[in-house]
């Protein structure tokens, strides 16, 4: 997995210093020398993680991570602070303007490479996400990112596995009351203990009597019921190349002792905040996207979704130049099935129409009810012969055949078409329903029961 890192520092051999080092662990890296010009970079390229220095003159990096995190394009982007080891409030100040993690002066390569990765991670995990959302459906990202933002780092349940009494209640005290805090003192319950609470998070300390720590974590990960719980490794200097096979193991961060509480703060908020977004995210893909985005009674997509798509279908097909039509259909004197056989038959009409629609359109197509008695379908990549095709296939498919819903006599339904493509790089989404309404309207004049093209 490459990863793309922008590095911010104004002192040319900071930034030649990390991206040497990252460019051999083969990480994309992009740099800047001024704030300025980080965040400019950052609305025009996808950076998948930034290196923040904190002293930069006119705009120091409290500032840009404060714009980034404010910015919904990049406040998913994760931060991490450079500060200098002699400023520790620099820390808190980071935390307070949402950077996700911090390295110290002169910066240690294997905590610079395991922050990274792990963010990289995260990262990755997020956009997953993100973009299975967006491609499928626009809307309940919108919702989720919503519920997102009300989304805090605070009353976090954690469990403290360490066979050490006394350091896991220093621990302890340093989380709560922010946080529930549990202790295990005998590492071998833990999996046990995990999977019958609802844990949100586990700091597991590398220091346990005649334990392996990276058994626990490795059985915790195996899991499926625990499987995305986060966890932090508390480790010792000595304990580095351990860390780093743990890093491998999925354990999503580490903290060197002795624990200062700042930094513990900021990696139990990250992970935790985390852990709740994933789970909305997943959620609100599960349960809710289906509702917003399709029309109960058809099982097409709503108005709803169909506007928000429309808008991102013509975007790619004009930046790619590329074809799109787009139909409008309209049952032909639809009032008059309602009027002579009841609503209830006017519903089934309704039903066995789209689903006739929907066997004479392609995959790729996207149809959608309009309103009413009024459905839309957009086709991309199709030009007028093809799209001409279609439409004609599809007025054939609804007169051809009587309508069997349920009455006993068969009913002749037809529908009228109106059809057009996108022409220039001036067309709008309104620009285009409006042209397919108007030959719509000419097909109903005309006598209904027919497709007509918009000539413009
Ligand atoms: P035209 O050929 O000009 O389109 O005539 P029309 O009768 O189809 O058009 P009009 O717009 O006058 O009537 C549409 C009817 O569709 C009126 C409305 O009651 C009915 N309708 C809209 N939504 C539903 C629905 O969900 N179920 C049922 N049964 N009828 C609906
Ligand atoms: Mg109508
Ligand atoms: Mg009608």
């Amino acid at each position: 997995m490459t990863a793309r890192v922008l590095i911010v520092d104004d002192i040319p051999t900071n930034v030649r210093l990390l991206e040497a080092r990252l460019t051999a662990e083969y990480y994309d890296v992009v740099t800047a020398s001024s704030g300025p010009q980080a965040l400019a970079i950052c609305e025009s390229q996808d950076i998948d993680i930034i290196l923040l220095d904190v002293m930069m003159p006119d705009m120091d990096g409290f500032e840009v991570c404060r714009r980034l995190k404010a910015n919904p394009k990049t406040h998913h982007v994760p931060v991490l602070m450079i500060t200098a080891l002699d400023q520790p409030s620099d820390r808190v100040k980071g935390l307070e303007v949402g950077a996700d993690d911090f390295l110290t002066k002169p910066v240690d390569d294997m905590q610079l490479m395991a922050r990274v990765k792990s963010l990289v991670r995260l990262k990755s995990l997020t956009d997953e996400l993100r973009a299975r959302a967006m491609t499928g459906q626009q809307i309940a990202i919108e919702d989720a990112l919503r519920s997102m933002d009300k989304i805090t780092a605070k009353g976090g349940s954690i469990l403290v596995v360490d066979t050490d009494q006394r350091h896991a209640e220093r621990i302890k005290s340093y989380l709560t009351p922010e946080h529930d805090v549990d202790i295990l003192t005998q590492p071998a319950d833990a999996v046990f203990q995990v999977t019958g609470a609802h844990y949100e998070l586990a700091l597991v300390a590398m220091a346990l009597t005649d334990f392996d720590p990276l058994r626990v974590c490795s059985q915790i990960r195996t899991l499926e019921h625990t499987r995305n719980l986060p966890i932090i490794l508390v480790a010792d200097e000595s304990d580095k190349p351990k860390v780093v096979r743990a890093l491998d193991l999925g354990v999503n961060d580490f903290i060197t002792r002795p624990v200062e509480r700042n930094e513990l703060a900021a990696r139990v908020r990250t992970q935790i905040r985390r852990q709740r977004y994933a789970l909305e995210l997943r959620q609100s893909v599960n349960n809710t996207m289906a509702l917003a985005v399709t029309d109960d009674m058809t099982g097409l997509y709503n108005r709803r979704y169909f506007d928000r798509h429309l808008g991102v279908m013509l975007g790619k097909a004009q930046s790619q130049d590329r074809d799109m039509a787009l139909m409008i259909l309209d049952i032909d004197h639809f009032k008059s099935v309602n009027d002579s056989w009841g609503h209830d038959i006017g519903d089934a009409v309704l039903k066995e129409f789209a689903a006739r629609l929907k066997r004479n359109i392609r995959g790729v197509d996207l149809a959608c009810r309009f309103g009413g008695e009024e459905f839309v379908v957009l086709m991309p990549d199709t030009d007028f012969r093809q799209a001409e095709m279609v439409a004609e296939r599809v007025r054939q498919s609804i007169s051809d055949r009587a309508f069997e819903v349920g009455n006993g006599r068969p009913l002749s339904v037809t529908v009228s078409a109106g059809v057009t493509l996108n022409e220039s790089k001036a067309d709008t989404p309104e620009s285009l329903i409006k042209r397919a309404d108007v030959a719509l309207y000419r097909a109903k004049r005309e006598g209904r029961n027919r497709v007509v093209f918009d000539a413009a």
